[in-house]
């Protein structure tokens, strides 16, 4: 798999750091990690295949995360390139997705749902387990943010792991979620003293990563307290394994640990 990070930032406009979505191309197809505000317009930065996406992935429903999808069906409804389109797109979320679909859709009745394709709406439950593409499972897991904020488990066919968290406070069932994936793309809103008990500061996770032994850990969601600051040293004072800074634009290719590793992890 490769992640291709579209937005490391938050609510909060940045000139380098837009708001939160990931692109995920699986040899199933391709999914995009929240549809962000800036997720349309990124997508297509990178030179993304935007017009073939199969499936959306929505971990909650506040505007840094969702507020691109009814500005993305808008374009993908008038697009010359999504006017052959026939193959369904999938939008996953958590329980409500429809009626704040259908919200969105009503505020002008803009149509967003009558495409040129089919279009399905799929909200999946807490500790649910279903393919999101071909050959990519994902497994939900209910965390700490919002009533129906959903952190992912995704594997491949492979047996390559990626574990989103999106927006979540600190909870150790989380790390029991998260063990052993291949990546562990974590939130990291705040450096410290964090003002609000639903996101994560450094050490919470750090604490995560230390339980849940991941090959590598990704930050991400990063507020502008963090501009300037050397984010992998600080990360690596309080756990020695790979910690990666999230910037708009890097790619990273998800393998599978192999069994090896995966045992001196445990051991260590
Ligand atoms: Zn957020
Ligand atoms: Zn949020």
């Amino acid at each position: 798999m490769e992640l291709v990070v579209l937005g490391s930032g938050t609510s909060v406009p940045h000139a380098r750091r837009s708001s939160s979505a990931h692109w995920l191309a699986a040899r199933g197809g391709t999914l995009l990690l929240d549809p962000s505000a800036s997720a349309l317009h990124r997508m297509a930065q990178e030179g993304l295949d935007w017009a073939g996406l199969d499936s959306i992935w929505v971990s909650h429903f506040h505007l840094d995360h969702v507020g691109g999808l009814a500005p993305f069906l808008f374009g993908t409804k008038y697009a010359p390139q999504t006017r052959e389109r026939r193959k369904a797109l999938t939008i996953f979320g958590g329980r409500g997705l429809e009626k704040l679909l259908r919200a969105f859709d009503e505020a002008n009745d803009y149509g967003l749902l009558e495409q040129p394709f089919p279009v399905e709406v799929r909200e999946v439950a807490p500790r649910a387990s279903f393919e999101i593409l071909p050959n990519l499972r994902a497994e939900t897991f209910s965390t700490p943010h919002t009533r129906e904020s959903l952190a992912l488990r995704l594997t491949d066919g492979d047996g390559a792991s990626l574990v989103y968290t999106s927006d979540t406070g600190h909870a150790d069932a989380l790390a029991d979620f998260a063990r052993g994936a291949d990546l562990f793309l974590m939130e990291c809103s705040f450096r410290r003293d964090k003002p609000v008990k639903t996101h994560l500061e450094l050490a919470d996770a750090m604490q995560l990563a230390r339980r849940a032994a991941p090959r590598r850990v990704m930050l991400a969601h990063l507020y502008p307290e963090w501009d300037g600051v050397d984010l992998p040293a600080e990360a690596g004072k309080l756990w020695e394994g790979e910690t990666i800074e999230a910037r708009d634009g890097l790619r990273l290719e998800i393998s599978r640990q192999s069994e090896d590793e995966t045992r001196r992890r445990a051991d260590a």
